[in-house]
């Protein structure tokens, strides 16, 4: 039985009527470029995740470049986040100069590790920006105070945690900015690139809104450089569509990955650990396992997809060489790039296709029952 990565012709299947319409809509009004479905995407993220503002975006990537504007993020301001998470959480500190400081994540939920903060904030600490990695929020309060005790605005790359819950937080919902992609292999994705800023106060709101499209108040006046990252209706009208659907694909990972849970619990592999007040959304479900080369290779071998997120920790990127960094100073990122592995995780899933997934994890360590 092959079990792919991802299943997205069998989620459109699911859709398909409604995309189409909404698709066609967009098309008899040939309104292209932020108008209303985007305003409407809008309102939507921002009450899901109770924060006042939403800007829709062209990326995730976009998203955090456009926040850390907003907050003021500038040449030889630092901002504090983890090395361990997809490589654009910290190319956006770099692109708007900034020098991006490192904390070592977690072994278990395998997020930074907000107790290690002061130790490295400094005068010029500006930004704190954890990651919701895989769908795990990180620790809302705590995250809030060490932004409240470093002076710094609190920056949430919410890109893989869309609906994803913590300690009655909503991800994107607890900093003064939180950031969303659209991209569509992540658990709310469009048909192309795609991306929200939500912000929490109504300045920032209209500083992330003009930077938007190059920074003008009105066309054609400047106070500000901006970027060129809007959103278009063909994106809005897709995802307003899917965004109905969130919550039930979201329950479902969550099914699949209590099944995985269970079913792993005979191969010595530890599968990701969810803190009690919180809600995972899965957005995918990985594994620390041992000669994990090894038994990426045997899935493969059985027409079992997965995959390493990621086989580079940030620091250790050839990039970032002139931060200084080396190996060994971020040892738990270090290992969960030699270790972790990412089993197939989507709503599409079926029973058989997890039991398989699992059995042949159980087989490679134990041998065939
Ligand atoms: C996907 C992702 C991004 C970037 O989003 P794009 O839409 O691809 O630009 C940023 N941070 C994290 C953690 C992501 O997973």
């Amino acid at each position: 039985m092959n079990v792919p990565i991802m299943n997205l012709p069998a989620q459109f299947q699911t859709i398909r009527e409604d995309v189409m319409a909404a698709v066609t809509e967009v098309f008899e009004t040939q309104y292209f470029v932020l108008g209303p479905r985007v305003k409407k995407l809008e309102e939507k993220m921002a009450e899901l995740a109770g924060m006042p503002f939403g800007i829709g975006t062209s990326s995730g990537t976009d998203s955090l470049i456009l926040a850390l504007m907003a907050a003021g993020v500038t040449k030889d301001d630092e901002v504090i986040t983890t090395p361990y998470s997809f490589f654009a959480t910290v190319s956006a500190i770099v692109r708007v100069g900034a020098k991006p400081v490192f904390v070592d994540v977690d072994a278990e939920t395998y997020n930074a590790r907000v107790d290690l903060v002061e130790s490295v904030a400094t005068s010029r600490t500006r930004a704190l920006l954890p990651v919701h990695l895989f769908g795990l929020v990180c620790e809302p309060e705590a995250w809030r105070k060490a932004a409240a005790k470093t002076g710094a605005l609190l920056i949430e790359d919410a890109c893989q945690a869309v609906g994803a819950r913590r300690a009655g937080f909503t991800a994107g919902g607890i900093g003064d900015f939180s950031c969303f992609s659209f991209y569509p292999t992540k658990n709310l994705g469009g048909a192309g690139d795609g991306g929200m800023v939500l912000a929490r106060d109504a300045q920032h709101a209209a500083l992330v809104r003009m930077d938007r499209v190059h920074g003008g108040r009105d066309r054609y006046y400047h106070d500000r450089v901006g970027i060129c990252a809007r959103l278009d209706e063909l994106q809005a009208a897709v995802l307003l569509v899917k965004l109905a659907h969130l919550a039930e694909w979201n329950e479902r990972r969550r099914t699949w990955a209590r099944l995985y849970d269970e079913r792993l619990s005979r191969a010595p592999v530890t599968v990701p650990r969810v803190p009690d007040d919180a809600d995972h959304t899965y957005h995918q479900y990985v594994i620390r396992a041992p000669r994990r080369d090894e038994l990426r290779d045997f899935l493969r071998g059985r027409g079992i997809a997965c995959d390493v997120y990621y086989p580079v920790p940030l620091h250790l990127q050839n990039c970032f060489g002139y931060l200084g960094y080396r190996r060994g100073q971020f040892p738990e990122a270090e290992r969960l790039a030699e270790d972790s592995l990412a089993l197939p995780m989507y709503a599409e899933l079926t029973e058989p296709q997890v039991e398989t997934v699992a059995a042949a994890i159980v087989e490679f360590y134990h041998g065939a029952s």
